[in-house]
């Protein structure tokens, strides 16, 4: 049977264009790595899989297709091998067409955000100590800072065994997350049992810049919730209360009459905001 298999040069292509990550947003795995044995050789866990099948049958397959088209790159997405391999199972039936496409797509975007910048990551945690005798003094160490996508690392800690002793903990990293905001700072243990935080002088998180981009977008909703409560007045109170918010509905229709092409979903502690896929 034919099968309208890509061109050496396309599957070049889908993965430098992916930058040899998994196109799947729930995966974002690295797909290639130095051999530790050869120093020519490398390990390639990365596939160019079809959008719609190469031959009759397959997942997806689209009768309509020119060949020509079925083995253009515009059919192709890059992903790891094992999520090549899961959007063909049940014949394909799980992972439309078009919800690969729009993967490809917000991909191919996120990298090109992502072009010259430091990648993703946790910062490493602050250094911690023990106190074994009765006095004694331990500084945590500052937490390292997450890269463009990362979280800061935690503060450091310490134990007193003894009978006193004075622990400071470190301040937690910077961060930038996802969608812009900037790291908050790590509460101390104290803090969060509620305890004077005198009694240890625990450390705070450092903090991150908001991108720019997330100031903008907070501008705009807090404009949204104000014309909320003043075109609908009965619902102001409960909304100024805290008892109601400005449904997600309402929000992201006005995004959309604003030609905005981002959206909000209600999380379990108020709107969250999607990632940032370019600096528009
Ligand atoms: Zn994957």
């Amino acid at each position: 049977m034919a099968r309208d298999d890509f061109a050496p040069t396309v599957v070049a292509a889908l993965g430098k264009r992916a930058a040899f990550i998994c196109s799947n947003p729930n995966c974002r795995k690295l797909t290639i790595a130095p051999s530790s044995a050869d120093a020519m050789k490398f390990l390639y866990i990365g596939a160019a899989a079809h959008i719609t099948a190469a031959s009759k049958n397959g997942p997806r397959y689209d009768l309509n297709m020119k060949a020509e088209d079925r083995a253009a790159i515009t059919n192709g997405i890059f992903l790891c091998r094992s999520c090549a391999d899961l959007i063909d199972k049940n014949r394909g039936i799980d992972f439309t067409a078009d919800e690969l496409r729009s993967w490809k797509t917000d991909h191919e975007e996120w990298v090109s955000a992502n072009l010259n910048k430091t990648p993703g990551g946790v910062g490493g945690d602050g250094g911690g100590g023990t106190i074994i005798g009765d006095r004694g003094t331990v500084i945590g160490g500052k937490g390292g800072d997450g890269g463009t996508a990362g979280s800061g690392g935690k503060g450091g800690s310490g134990f007193i065994h003894g009978d006193d002793g004075i622990i400071i903990g470190g301040d937690g990293g910077n961060a930038g997350t996802a969608d812009g905001r900037g790291g908050k700072g790590a509460r101390s243990p104290m803090q969060r049992y509620g305890t004077p935080t005198d009694l240890w002088r625990f450390g705070s998180g450092g903090s991150g810049a908001n991108h720019p981009e997330y100031d903008r977008r907070l501008t705009l909703l807090a404009q949204f919730r104000y014309e909320y409560v003043t075109t609908l007045p009965d619902h102001a109170p409960y909304v100024h209360a805290g008892i109601d918010v400005v449904p997600a509905d309402w929000i992201n229709q006005r995004l959309a009459e604003c030609n905005e092409l981002w959206r909000v979903e209600m999380g379990e502690f108020g709107y969250t905001l999607p990632p940032l896929t370019s600096e528009g």
